[in-house]
């Protein structure tokens, strides 16, 4: 067994994850001789590999697509936040059991840095990430969540299991703020019109603050974050949510503070 502390992230695929770059150097401002590693991972193993990684000296894992359910199912002990969202991408291996918790819920609201208590809504996206957003805007105080999504049922699922509203379309009541959390904009092949057209966003006027999750491994800039730059809205990035995401789970596993320009610093550099 190493003696030297270990986390990774566990995914399949995991090729083109930021988060060796960013808790690694998360480690080396914090002075911690810790080591962050990919876990490339198939479902099938899933459970197989978590249960063997603290005998190996993993004190935790970050965990993405597409395991975010079965970590939370395998952990001994969840947060209130990866229960409501139904999906922990953070695993933290205690001597007695394994701890789960959502952090991307924490991080968006630390990558927006204003209260929202108060504020309009809307998220677009009803997958995990959707789910995330909704339930920590809604946690946060928003005086409005309402969620759009391209598969309505979707949308009005998650409404009805979170307490949100139902948009007809993105914009829908000239919301605040505006979080893309769908995967549109990943794919660079897509050209930026064709993108904001299928969010409905495409000749309108962005809201005075929009989040867009996606980020590309490249650096490129994502169709939604150029629109709302554009727009002269306050715009935060997919790679600022991350980078907040990864720093409260470098908190839950070391105890320290997070070093977070060295994260910064680190995933904009790739
Ligand atoms: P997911 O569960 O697969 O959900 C994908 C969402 O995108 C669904 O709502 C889907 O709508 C929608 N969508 C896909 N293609 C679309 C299209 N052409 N037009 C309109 N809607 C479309 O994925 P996820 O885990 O929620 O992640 C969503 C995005 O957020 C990904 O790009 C992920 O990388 C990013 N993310 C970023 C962070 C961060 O820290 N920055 C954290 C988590 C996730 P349907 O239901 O209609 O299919």
């Amino acid at each position: 067994m190493s003696t030297r502390p270990l986390a990774g992230v566990l995914g399949h695929p995991v090729a083109h994850s930021l988060s060796p770059a960013i808790q690694n150097a998360a480690f080396r401002a914090a002075g911690l001789d810790w080591r962050y590693l990919k876990l490339p991972v198939p479902p099938e193993r899933f459970t197989e590999v978590v249960r063997a990684l603290p005998a190996s000296g993993y004190r935790g894992a970050n965990v993405t697509i597409p395991h975010k359910l079965a970590a939370l199912e395998l952990a001994g002990e969840a947060t209130g936040a990866a229960r409501a969202i139904g999906a922990a991408n953070t695993l933290i291996f205690r001597a007695e059991t394994i701890g789960a918790d959502n952090t991307d819920a924490q991080g968006l609201l630390e990558a927006i840095s204003t209260p929202v208590a108060g504020v309009r809504a809307v998220v677009l996206g009803a997958g995990g990430a959707g789910r995330a957003a909704v339930w920590a805007l809604i946690q946060a105080g928003a005086g409005r969540v309402a969620v759009w999504n391209r598969t309505p049922e979707k949308a009005r699922a998650l409404a009805r299991d979170l307490g949100a509203e139902c948009a007809g379309h993105a914009l829908e009541g000239g919301p605040d703020l505006l979080v893309n959390a769908t995967s549109v904009g990943l794919d660079p092949s897509v050209p930026a019109g064709a993108a904001l057209e299928a969010l409905g966003l495409g000749g309108s006027e962005p809201p005075a603050t929009v989040v867009d999750l996606v980020y590309r491994g490249d650096g490129g800039v994502t169709p939604v974050t150029a629109w709302a730059t554009r727009g002269g809205a306050r715009t935060i990035d997919g790679i600022e949510v991350l980078v907040q995401q990864g720093a409260r789970s470098f908190e839950l596993w070391t105890g320290r503070s997070a070093p977070l320009d060295a994260m910064r610093a680190a995933a904009r550099s790739g």
